[in-house]
């Protein structure tokens, strides 16, 4: 039997060493960090990516107020390998810079964010390796897909890897 991964446990790590700005609302009872993994991404305008996130601002609910974060994975990248790590730790790491930003403009969040701006925060954080792997799978699976965010190649660039 294959091992599989806790996605919850991955998205708490990535958190802890890379997003304090993150880590501080992780212990209110108002803010609920949640992954799955699902044979189909939530919306249908996402069906050639591997990773989405929905998010539910601050809203008035029986408590205070509640906020919602929810990463959904593919599930082909829930199977126990390093590749797979990698691939989740790149794409988590971009949705959680989404985050990033609603914070940053609270009153925007239905206007959707520069993917460039999201991948930089991924870069500036030093996960740019793991995005970069993350992006090299995406198209993989759609040789045709057309990055929003920076391409494979783009990122290369960025960390300045030399190929050969
Ligand atoms: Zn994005």
């Amino acid at each position: 039997m294959s091992q599989s991964f806790n996605i919850k446990k991955i998205i708490d790590l990535v958190c802890k060493k890379y997003f304090s700005e993150i880590v501080r609302h992780i212990d209110s009872p108002y803010f609920h960090l949640e992954g799955y993994f699902v044979d189909r991404l939530p919306s249908e305008d996402f069906q050639d990516t591997i990773m989405v996130h929905v998010y539910t601002p601050p809203w008035i609910s029986e408590k205070e107020y509640d906020e919602y974060f929810r990463i959904y994975a593919l599930d082909v990248l829930q199977q126990q390998n390093k590749r797979n790590l990698t691939i989740l730790i790149g794409g988590i790491a971009h949705e959680l810079g989404h985050f990033v930003l609603y914070r940053k403009s609270r009153l925007e969040c239905s206007i959707p964010h520069d993917e460039r701006l999201v991948d930089d925060i991924v870069i500036e954080k030093g996960l740019g390796e793991y995005l970069l792997e993350a992006k090299e799978y995406i198209r993989e699976r759609r040789p045709d897909y057309t990055f929003n965010g920076y391409t494979p190649e783009e990122i290369r660039e960025k960390l300045n890897v030399v190929q050969f």
